[in-house]
């Protein structure tokens, strides 16, 4: 949708491996650009990566979006969860396959500690399937808030089994 104010700008991480994950990441992007009060700008490649945790599950379709929104973030955050929940996704086991994952990484320019919140993500800087997408879609020069900048997170953080599979 188009906003009637500038709205803030925030990532979104999105990541499947069941379910044809690929379809999957392709129908949240939609969900999500069509919510009230959410303007895509622009949305990443998918890339496939190999999964965090247990190893005995399939690959990850990964992305992220960037979008524009007047929403608050806990507001975001239970919208997003919707649509997990939209997608049948359970939660079964800690870090375990899933239909849809969706993180908010970043909140324009804020640190949120909430109890069902933190932001920026937690693993934001620890995750190459998290940063390499991102940087596809960043402001240049991005500065992450308490992180440092997005390029030294990069070059910190090895893309070690991550490929870009469609634009
Ligand atoms: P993960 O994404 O780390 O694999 P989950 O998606 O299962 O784990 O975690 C979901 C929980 O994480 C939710 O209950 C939510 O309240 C909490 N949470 C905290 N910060 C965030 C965030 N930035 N984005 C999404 N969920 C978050
Ligand atoms: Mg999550």
């Amino acid at each position: 949708m188009i906003l009637s104010s500038g709205g803030v700008e925030a990532y979104i991480g999105l990541g499947s491996n069941l379910d044809n994950p690929v379809e999957q990441v392709s129908r949240a992007r939609q969900a999500i650009a069509a919510l009230p009060g959410v303007a895509e700008i622009a949305c990443s490649p998918l890339y496939r990566s190999l999964p965090v945790g247990p190893q005995d599950q399939p690959d990850y379709i990964n992305a992220v979006m960037r979008i524009a929104t007047e929403l608050p973030p806990l507001d975001l955050l239970s919208q997003l969860q919707q649509i997990e929940n939209q997608h049948g996704r359970k939660r079964i086991v800690r870090w375990g396959a899933r239909t849809l994952d969706l993180d908010l990484l970043l909140y324009g320019q804020q640190i949120i500690n909430e109890p069902t919140l933190i932001v920026p993500h937690q693993e934001l800087a620890k995750r190459g399937f998290v940063l390499y997408p991102l940087a596809d879609v960043a402001v240049a020069d991005m500065q992450i808030p308490g992180l440092g900048s997005l390029s030294e997170l990069l070059q910190a953080c090895p893309a070690d089994g991550l490929h870009k599979i469609a634009a």
